[in-house]
């Protein structure tokens, strides 16, 4: 049968959220959301990024992501509200807790996304089109922001979907409407694309993603390895990946790191997820859990943000196994545009050891393995978390060899190029 998956998108979040919180809960009179504003930076210091926009401040032609002060020279009259992180966290927390209410299967993706699997509730719901609706309509009269829901029978459509036309709209894409309603799109839109993907593909002739869908994967494995045969699987409609979600009161074990500069080489990304699997794996082990699913974001200096996961053969704690995936999920991911933050999450935990499958295939001794790590946890229990580390990171001074450490990620941890250079 085939799924119903809705994916759920709050319209410039941070921009709706500050405009609701001063409207509600201020007694404001100016709706932020009607005005040229933005949030991100200081004005006054004339630095930093924008983080969100409104629509009139998008007609000006300031993007997410570049800085305040190319923004403002487009656009002098441009409000500029300084980022509340807090804020935002409570109206996610709203937001999704009204998700909740409908079906334990919510996953969060990201501070205002949301994917839901609404399958099989066709008598519950109705039709899930006009169901769809009647949530985002609630959401509004509640909580006085807007949403994008997306309907389709899998994750990676469902978010194309609620991409379309914005702000307070439902749209489907369901596998039949693949060819009028996604295809004749530039490859840009895309969600794996980004600027250096989409010029690989105008070079192959490829600009619409009815051209990706139709070119033969070989050619696209050839020119961009593992990501050429992602896009083209998006390309094409089919995504295997599943609602997985995240109990409320279940932790989660993660982490995410912003950095103080962009990561444009494949080494340095590798050694930032190494160092974020280890302070992972280490809470995970403290805490007597393992985890079965291993996810990786990324977030590219346009503030778009991607993440992409993966379900292991067994629950693991184990470092260098959470790297691994951690690895081959940023190789599938990863299009080569310059990187602000990286997060290694990990999820469906299980606290009883439940055995791991022999595999004929597979040598890995496991065990010994599990003993490095539990040795390593007790030398840094006993002397410090510098006490010991990977070799991989003594001659290297950019990156921290345990980022973070906070589960909504963490501070900065990697040195600036200036520290680098001393
Ligand atoms: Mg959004």
């Amino acid at each position: 049968m085939e799924k119903v998956i809705f994916h759920i998108d709050v319209n410039s979040a941070y921009l709706s959220w500050e405009a609701v919180y001063r409207l509600r809960e201020q007694g404001g009179s100016v709706d932020l959301r009607e005005i040229p504003c933005a949030v991100g930076g200081d004005k006054s210091k004339r630095h930093g990024i924008i983080l969100a926009k409104s629509l009139a401040a998008k007609a000006c032609g300031v993007r997410t992501g570049e800085p305040l002060t190319e923004a403002l020279k487009k656009c002098p009259g441009l409000t500029v509200v300084p980022a509340h992180h807090s804020l935002y966290r409570q109206y996610s927390k709203k937001f999704m807790d009204i998700l909740r209410e409908y079906t334990p299967d919510v996953q969060q993706y990201s501070i205002d996304e949301a994917f839901m699997d609404m399958s099989g509730m066709e008598k519950i719901i109705g039709d899930p089109v006009a169901f769809a609706h009647k949530l985002k309509n609630r959401i509004s009269r509640e909580l006085g922001f807007t949403v994008n829901i997306g309907i389709s029978s899998n994750k990676y459509l469902a978010k194309m979907a609620s991409d379309f036309e914005k702000p307070d709209k439902v749209h489907t894409l369901f596998p039949e409407e693949i060819p009028t309603k996604m295809w004749p799109l530039p490859v840009s839109d895309l969600i794996f694309v980004g600027r250096s993907t989409q010029e690989a593909l105008h070079k192959l002739g490829i600009y619409t993603i009815g051209q990706l869908a139709g070119t033969d994967v070989e050619i696209l494995r050839h020119h961009l390895k593992k990501q050429g045969e992602t896009i083209w699987e998006f390309a094409n409609g089919r995504d295997s990946s599943l609602v997985e979600p995240v109990p409320e009161g279940n932790k989660m074990y993660g982490n995410s790191t912003t950095v103080a500069f962009d990561i444009t080489d494949e080494d340095t990304a590798r050694m930032v997820l190494l160092s974020l699997s280890e302070t992972v794996a280490s809470r995970l082990r403290k805490d007597g859990q393992k985890a079965q699913m291993v996810s990786v974001s990324i977030r590219n200096t346009d503030m778009k943000t991607v993440s992409h996961q993966k379900v292991m053969p067994a629950a693991t704690d184990i470092t260098e196994e959470i790297y691994e995936a951690a690895c081959q999920l940023f190789e599938e991911l990863w299009d080569q545009s310059p990187i602000r933050l990286l997060g290694v999450q990990t999820g469906k935990l299980s606290s009883e050891s439940q055995g791991r499958q022999m595999s004929l295939f597979d040598n890995t001794d496991y065990e010994k393995m599990e003993r490095m790590d539990q040795a390593v946890d007790k030398i840094r229990k006993k002397y410090g978390k510098n006490a010991i580390m990977r070799a991989s990171f003594l001659d290297n001074k950019k990156v921290d060899h345990m980022t973070g450490g906070h589960p909504d990620g963490g501070q900065v941890n990697l040195k600036t190029l200036k520290e680098r250079k001393k």
